[in-house]
């Protein structure tokens, strides 16, 4: 997500006891007189994957080497960093965002991760053999970038482009409090995540 500015939809006291309220604009349910004000919640998700492909676990079995285990090979879950402060009142507001894109990338399957999932992986390259440890590890990466293309499709299949990504996470963020705001418009949703 980006730095966002929210519409407040409330009424401000100045000095002096001067009173703006905001009133209605036309076509909306609460709209009109609006305050701006530009919160820095930002943060971001890393989607999940595998890693340590090259620590897969390898023996030689006379002139080919073989896999033999998953080793040092692991599955990533995805991880969000949030970099608006703890002590922000918008804090909670970027989190529920960041939350909504890892719970899609940690969809489960029958329990497991549907997503980078190790085993299914790991199942596409146990077989795997060469005259060379070094090209049995090129084959094992090879894999993986098909796998990678093939589970991004299937996720896109499932929740869309980034911008169906984001215009979910930004609705789930808007059901957070403080709620006296008004956030981001789909439309501008659509010009910040052009497809
Ligand atoms: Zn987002």
């Amino acid at each position: 997500m980006r730095v966002c500015s929210y519409e407040l939809l409330c009424d401000v006291t100045l000095p002096g006891n001067v009173i703006c309220t905001a009133s209605l604009k036309a076509g909306t349910v609460s709209a009109g007189k609006y305050f701006y004000v530009d919160v820095s919640d930002s943060g971001s998700t890393s989607p999940a994957s595998i890693k340590n492909l090259r620590f897969v676990a390898t023996a030689q079995d006379g002139a080919t080497w073989k896999i033999t285990g998953k080793g040092g090979m692991f599955r990533q879950p995805a991880v969000s960093t949030i970099n608006t402060s703890a002590a922000s009142q918008f804090f909670n507001k970027t989190k529920a965002h960041e939350d909504v894109h890892v719970s899609e990338w940690e969809t489960l399957a029958a329990g497991v991760p549907k997503y980078f999932n190790e085993d299914t992986f790991y199942d596409r390259i146990k077989g795997f053999t060469a005259n060379t440890k070094d090209k049995l590890l090129n084959k094992v990466v090879e894999e993986y970038n098909k796998y990678f293309a093939e589970q991004s499709a299937a996720f896109e299949v499932q929740f869309g482009k980034t911008r169906a990504l984001e215009k979910r996470a930004y609705h789930a963020e808007y059901d957070i409090e403080p709620k006296g705001v008004r956030e981001r418009s789909d439309t501008w949703i659509e010009t910040e995540y052009p497809e």
